[in-house]
């Protein structure tokens, strides 16, 4: 199995410039698997050099030391800082080649398009939930009325509550809508990023492939 030892002196095929003095010259080894998306890495410092960051399934970069990652996982050696250097696993096998990041990222975008959907029929039947609830409470208390004589005043306090109470019950219930939509959008922007320079991609540069701004594809 090829073995790669990442860094600013090391044997991967990709240039990471020696401006990037957050990368160790010998920073992370990693073990490709030929026949496997499970390939492996150790950070060469042990945890204690200026670590190794993978990016998680919310975006995020998290510290490792030594873990299995996949083709498609997102490495940066070093902090946060335009001293670090930031790679998708994949260039280990495909240096300067950025049609499998873009793939990937097409693929990340119409996951992340689909939740948007997804999101926004769960938004519109919680709306409708809200106009229906009062009708519906209102028709009770009239159904009600029917049967039983209720006096005039009491009534119009009744339908006063089955109009206010069940569309604030049920703001309450769906207060999470906008927070999730918010999320997905936050998400998104993590992920929808130049494999290469790590600027923002427009749908067009993802719609196409390729950045832009480097050109990379
Ligand atoms: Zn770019």
């Amino acid at each position: 199995m090829p073995v790669f030892t990442v860094g600013r002196s090391g044997d991967q095929k990709f240039e990471i410039g020696q401006d990037r003095q957050f990368v160790h010259n010998e920073h992370v080894r990693i073990t490709v698997d030929e026949h496997s998306d499970n390939w492996y890495l150790e950070d060469l410092k042990g945890g204690k050099g200026n670590g190794v960051y993978l990016r998680d399934s919310a975006g995020d970069f998290r510290l490792v030391v030594n873990c299995h990652i996949k083709p498609n996982d997102v490495l940066r050696l070093g902090p946060e800082n335009a001293k670090s250097f930031t790679f998708m696993a994949h260039q280990l096998v495909a240096p300067n080649d950025y049609s499998y990041e873009f793939k990937y990222l097409r693929a990340m975008d119409k996951r992340f398009k689909k939740a948007e959907e997804e999101h926004a029929a769960v938004v519109k039947k919680h709306n409708l939930n809200m106009i229906i609830a009062p009708i519906i409470c209102v028709s009770l208390v009239a159904i009600v009325r029917i049967f039983a004589p209720i006096d005039p005043m009491l009534m119009l306090a009744l339908c006063g509550v089955a109009t206010a109470l069940p569309p604030g019950l049920l703001r309450l219930k769906y207060r999470s809508d906008s927070e999730r939509l918010k999320r997905i959008k936050e998400t998104r922007a993590k992920f929808l990023l130049c494999p290469k320079c790590w600027r923002v991609l427009s749908d067009y540069d993802v719609r196409n492939c390729k950045c832009s701004v480097c050109k990379a594809m």
